[in-house]
C-alpha cells in the first residue's frame, strides 16, 4: 500500500504552490451557521430576470441541447459585437474576434495560458481579485503586484506601472471597477496607463465584468482607447450585470491571433459553453437593458446606505464608485482583518470577507458586498455598529487602564 502522504509527490508543484481561495475557506464556515447575514459573496442577490430564464426554458422545449460551435453561437457573438459597438464604439468581427467562454473565469485562464511563457511577469494591482495571481502562477509565470492603498484611492497610476516593468513583463491585468475595493479608474488615468503599456509593448488584459456597474462617472472600455484595441484581451460576462452567476457564461474579445489561440485551448478543454446559457445570454443582450438599469439603480441606492453606515460607525471607507463592494478600513478596531471577520461572524452573525484574502495590501480592511436587500443591509450594519463600538470602547478602556497614553483617553487604541 502506498502511504497517502506520498501522493503529494505526484502533484504538479505549481498546483501545490497556490492557496485555496480565502473567500471560499471563509464561506465554508458561514455555511455551517444559522441566522447569518452575508455581505460576503460577490454575487447579485437578484434572480436572473424572468424573460431571460424563459428564453432558456423555450430553448429546452425546442430541444436545444447540443454542443454549439467551439466559438459559441454566432447569434450571441453578433449580439456581443453590437453591444460593444453601441456601448463603447469599439468594433469586433463576431466571426473571428469573439469567443464565448464559461464565465470570465475561463476567459482569464485562456488569456493567461495563451500569452504567458514560464518566467514571464504579469502586473497585477493589489488588492486584487482572488484568481489573478493563481492563474498567472499556473501558467508558469510570476505575478508582480502593483500595491495600491487608501492613500492613492486604490488606483494604479502610469508611474506605478512604469516602475514595475522589467524585461520579463508580458502583461498588465486590470479590473475596472475594482473587486474588492469598488474603486474606478477614469478615462484620463487609463489613457496615461495605456501609453506606458504601448511604449513597453505589453498585452493589456481588461476584466470588464463590473463595467456596467459604474455609479460615478462613465466606464471607459480599454480597447476603445487609441492604439489599445489590438493589444487588449477584453474579458466580460453576464454574471454580475444580468444576475447570471450560475449560468457560467462570458466572452473574450480581441485580435484574431489571440482569439484563435485561446479558442484552441477552449476547444480541447471546454469544447463550448453550455447552449442553454448561450441562448439566455442572447436574450439578456437583446432585451435585458431595462432589467439591468433597475438593478444598477438598486445597487446605487444601497451604496449610499453603505457610505452612511460606515460614517456612523467611524470606519473610514473610500467611496465605492463601482461594482457592489465597499472596503472599509477597520484598523481603528485594533483587529487584523481575519480576526475582525471571524469575531464579527461569531458575535454578531454578519459575514464579511477579510481584506487579506485579496493580498497583503488588503490587510486592515474588509470587503462588504452590498448585493443584499436594504433590510439585510440595515440589520447587518446595526450589528456591525455594536461590534465596532465594543471593540473601540475596549481599546479606550485598555489604553486608559494601562495608563500609557493619558492624553489619548478618548482616542482609539490600536493594540487589542
Ligand atoms: N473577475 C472578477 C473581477 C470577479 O469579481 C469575478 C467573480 O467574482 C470574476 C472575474 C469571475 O466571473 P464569472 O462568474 O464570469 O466567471
Amino acid at each position: 500500500m502506498t502511504n497517502p502522504t506520498e501522493w503529494k509527490d505526484r502533484i504538479n508543484p505549481a498546483v501545490l504552490g497556490i492557496q485555496p481561495s480565502g473567500i471560499r475557506r471563509f464561506f465554508d464556515l458561514v455555511a455551517e451557521m444559522k441566522g447569518v447575514i452575508s455581505l460576503g459573496v460577490g454575487e447579485p442577490d437578484f434572480v436572473t430576470p424572468w424573460h431571460i430564464r424563459e428564453a432558456c426554458v423555450f430553448s429546452l422545449e425546442k430541444g436545444y441541447t447540443m454542443y454549439t460551435s467551439n466559438h459559441g453561437l454566432l447569434e450571441l457573438r453578433e449580439a456581443i459585437a453590437r453591444n460593444l459597438d453601441v456601448s463603447y464604439g469599439v468594433s469586433y468581427n463576431p466571426r473571428n474576434e469573439i469567443l464565448i467562454t464559461v464565465g470570465v473565469s475561463e476567459g482569464l485562464d485562456l488569456a493567461f495560458r495563451t500569452i504567458l511563457c514560464p518566467g514571464d511577469e504579469v502586473l497585477i494591482p493589489e488588492p486584487s481579485y482572488v484568481s489573478y495571481a493563481p492563474v498567472t502562477a499556473l501558467a508558469g509565470a510570476k505575478p508582480v503586484f502593483l500595491k495600491t492603498s487608501v492613500e492613492n484611492g486604490f488606483r494604479i497610476s502610469a508611474e506605478m506601472v512604469e516602475k514595475a516593468i522589467t524585461p520579463r513583463t508580458k502583461a498588465l491585468i486590470l479590473c475596472n471597477p475594482n473587486n474588492p475595493t469598488g474603486a474606478t479608474i477614469d478615462r484620463e488615468r487609463l489613457m496615461e496607463i495605456a501609453e506606458v503599456v504601448r511604449a513597453h509593448d505589453l498585452v493589456f488584459i481588461s476584466d470588464e465584468i463590473y463595467g456596467r456597474l459604474t455609479y460615478v462617472g462613465e466606464h471607459t472600455c480599454v480597447p476603445s482607447l487609441p492604439g489599445m484595441r489590438e493589444r487588449t484581451i477584453l474579458l466580460n460576462g453576464f454574471s454580475k450585470s444580468y444576475a447570471m452567476t450560475g449560468w457560467r457564461i462570458g466572452y473574450a474579445a480581441g485580435n484574431p491571433d489571440f482569439i484563435s489561440a485561446m479558442t484552441k485551448i477552449h476547444q480541447y478543454t471546454m469544447l463550448c459553453a453550455p447552449i442553454t446559457a448561450q441562448v439566455a445570454a442572447v436574450e439578456a443582450l437583446r432585451n435585458g437593458e431595462n432589467g439591468l438599469n433597475k438593478m444598477v439603480a438598486q445597487y446605487n441606492r444601497r451604496r449610499h446606505l453603505v457610505k452612511q453606515a460606515f460614517q456612523e460607525m467611524g470606519l473610514p471607507c473610500s467611496e465605492p464608485r463601482g461594482a457592489f463592494y465597499a472596503f472599509p478600513d477597520i484598523r481603528s478596531t485594533g483587529l487584523s482583518s481575519e480576526d475582525f471577520a471571524q469575531l464579527l461572524l461569531k458575535e454578531e452573525k454578519v459575514a464579511v470577507v477579510p481584506g487579506n484574502a485579496f493580498g497583503e495590501q488588503g490587510e486592515g480592511f474588509v470587503r462588504c458586498s452590498y448585493s443584499a436587500s436594504v433590510n439585510d443591509l440595515t440589520e447587518a450594519f446595526k450589528r456591525m455598529n455594536s461590534f465596532v463600538r465594543r471593540r473601540v470602547n475596549k481599546g479606550k478602556i485598555l489604553s486608559f487602564s494601562i495608563g500609557k497614553n493619558e492624553s489619548n483617553k478618548e482616542g482609539i487604541c490600536q493594540t487589542i
